[in-house]
């Protein structure tokens, strides 16, 4: 009876021994497995990197590239391969978007933010010129700023044509840009015309390709008489030049 009244205590003892030891031990198995387990999602975590690093890498190997041929513009060959042309002339640390050489190695970049909505599919275009004159300034980066024209140096009251039929969007006077005339072309393309001494045309008034619809001025910021002469597609200013006949 003694011994089983100091049985009963210690057998409780020894349950609750044997409780906190199937926890100590299951805790140190637990112990002893999480090391051994830990090499799994470490490795799993290997396995990912090592995987987000070949999804990045067959981007850059299979970077595409171009070499330019006689008679490509930046806006062509952008569009030939569905990616954004201010995209393409940024990979390519390209200020000045006329100036691509015939034999150049451009690279296409990977990324589209190309909207394919807005792309549409503009037909190839070439005009005739303007005006008549010497060209002062390009299109493109020039200092801190970018020249989204083409400037066409001529004499004062030199007439200026439209270089396309189409409608008057806009006839009259504009901030920086002085008198201007802005036509909208059937195909959706817009040409702008500013630093007029004097406009011919009206808002609405549909004209030909080649029909006077101003005359040479110095009219807004502009240091002598020329034809700031500007053509957007989609929107965005495109090089002139690359769309004027040469
Ligand atoms: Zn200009």
């Amino acid at each position: 009876m003694h011994r089983n009244r100091r049985l009963v205590p210690r057998a409780g003892t020894a349950l609750l021994l044997a409780l906190v030891g199937l926890f100590w031990s299951e805790s140190t198995v637990w112990g002893k497995l999480l090391p051994e387990n830990f090499p799994v999602p470490v490795i799993v975590n290997q396995v990912a990197r090592s995987q987000s690093v070949t999804f990045t890498n067959p981007k850059k190997e299979d970077q595409v590239l171009y070499r330019v041929k006689a008679g490509d513009t930046l806006w062509q060959i952008a569009k030939r391969y569905r990616v954004d042309w201010l995209a393409l002339a940024k990979a390519n640390n390209l200020l000045d978007c006329n100036n691509i050489k015939i034999g150049q190695v451009l690279r296409i970049p990977a990324e589209t933010s190309f909207d394919l909505d807005s792309a549409g599919d503009l037909p190839p275009i070439l005009y005739s010129w303007p005006v008549v004159g010497r060209i002062t300034s390009h299109y493109g980066g020039r200092h801190d700023e970018f020249h989204h024209g083409l400037d066409i140096a001529a004499p004062l009251g030199t007439p200026i044509r439209a270089v396309a039929k189409g409608q008057i969007a806009y006839a009259g006077w504009r901030p920086i840009y002085g008198q201007t005339v802005i036509i909208n072309h059937d195909d959706g393309r817009k040409t702008l015309y500013a630093h007029a001494s004097r406009i011919l045309v009206r808002k609405g008034q549909a004209v030909a390709a080649g029909k006077v619809i101003a005359e040479i001025g110095s009219t807004g910021r502009s240091t002598g008489p020329h034809l700031h002469f500007e053509i957007y597609e989609q929107g965005r200013t495109v090089d002139p030049l690359s769309r004027l006949i040469q």
